[in-house]
C-alpha cells in the first residue's frame, strides 16, 4: 500500500493507493499526533510526505518516509488529476489556496513559483471569527451563502453614481469600502461572511491573473481545501477569472494534489 501525505498548515491530506484503488482522507493539522499513531500501526506501507509539517510528522513515525518539495509534489499531483480528467493544458497557472495562497506557473514538464498572497483559507477562518465569532468551518461557509455584500463592498458604480464608468461598474472598487455609508444599518453575519469571501476570492484571483498575464497563459487551475464546501468562494473566483478573460479550472479532489504527487515525485 502506498500512502501520500501533505501535512499542511491547517489540514493533513492523505491519499492511499492499493490495487489501483485510491482513497482520500483529511485530518486537522492539530491532530498530527493521531496521524502518526495511525501510521505507526501499519506495516508494509510505502509512506511519502510533503508540506510544511512534513519534518515533524516524519520525526514521529517508524517508517522510512520519502520526502519531496511541496511545490513539485503539488505540480505532479495536478498533472495526474488533469490527465485523469482529460484536461489537456500546455501551460497554466495553478493557485493553491491553502492556509495561505501560493501561485505557480506550470508547463508539461515543470513548475516555477510565480508569487503568492497572505489572503487564503487562513484569512477566511481568522477574519470570519473576528467579524462573527463563528469558528466552525461548515457553519461559516453555509452562512456566507445567504449573504449580500452590497452594503459592505463599494462597487465602481457606487462611486460613479450613474455616470459612465471607465471599467465595469460591477467591479469591486473597495472591499469593505461601503460600510461607513451604512453606519445605521445592521450587518448580519451572512453579509459579513460573504464580504470575507469577496476579499479573499478577489485577491486570490487578481494575483493569479497577474501571474497568467506575466507568463502569457490563459488557464488558471485553482486547488486547495479553501474551496471545499465553499460554493460562494468558488463562484466569486470563477466569475472574476472569466470576467478578466481567462479560463478557470477546478479539479475534483484538487486539494489532494500534494499528497498524491508526493507518491510519484
Ligand atoms: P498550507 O498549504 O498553506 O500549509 P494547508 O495545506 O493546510 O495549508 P489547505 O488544506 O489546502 O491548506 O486549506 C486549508 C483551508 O481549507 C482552511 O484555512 C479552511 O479555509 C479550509 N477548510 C476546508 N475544510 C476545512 C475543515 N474541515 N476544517 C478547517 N478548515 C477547512
Ligand atoms: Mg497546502
Amino acid at each position: 500500500m502506498k500512502i501520500g501525505i501533505d501535512a499542511g498548515g491547517t489540514l493533513i491530506k492523505v491519499v492511499t493507493e492499493l490495487n489501483n484503488e485510491r482513497t482520500y482522507q483529511k485530518w486537522l493539522a492539530t491532530d498530527i499526533d493521531q496521524v502518526a499513531d495511525w501510521l505507526n500501526q501499519l506495516d508494509d506501507v510505502e509512506v511519502s510526505i510533503t508540506g510544511g509539517k512534513a519534518q515533524y510528522l516524519d520525526s514521529c513515525i517508524k517508517h522510512q518516509a520519502k520526502r519531496s518539495i511541496e511545490f513539485d509534489a503539488t505540480y505532479k499531483g495536478i498533472q495526474i488529476f488533469l490527465k485523469e480528467n482529460n484536461i489537456d493544458l500546455e501551460t497554466y497557472i495553478f493557485s493553491n489556496v491553502g492556509t495561505g495562497t501560493s501561485i505557480h506557473y506550470a508547463t508539461t514538464d515543470h513548475q516555477e513559483r510565480a508569487g503568492g498572497t497572505g489572503a487564503g483559507g487562513g484569512m477566511i477562518q481568522g477574519l470570519s471569527y473576528l467579524l462573527t465569532q463563528i469558528s466552525d468551518y461548515d457553519e461559516l461557509v453555509q452562512t456566507a451563502l445567504n449573504g449580500d455584500r452590497d452594503k459592505i463592498d463599494l462597487k465602481v458604480k457606487h462611486i460613479y453614481k450613474g455616470d459612465n464608468t471607465p471599467i465595469s461598474g460591477e467591479l469591486t472598487a473597495a472591499n469593505f469600502g461601503h460600510v461607513l455609508q451604512h453606519m445605521n444599518d445592521a450587518f448580519p453575519n451572512a453579509d459579513r461572511l460573504a464580504a470575507v469571501m469577496g476579499i479573499v476570492g478577489e485577491t486570490v484571483t487578481t494575483v493569479s491573473i497577474h501571474a497568467a498575464r506575466q507568463y502569457n497563459t490563459e488557464n488558471v487551475v485553482f486547488i486547495g481545501s479553501s474551496f471545499v464546501k465553499n460554493e460562494l468562494l468558488k463562484n466569486i473566483v470563477v466569475d472574476y477569472t472569466i470576467l478578466r478573460g481567462l479560463k478557470p479550472y477546478f479539479i475534483e479532489n484538487g486539494e489532494f494534489s500534494g499528497a498524491l504527487g508526493s507518491i510519484y515525485c
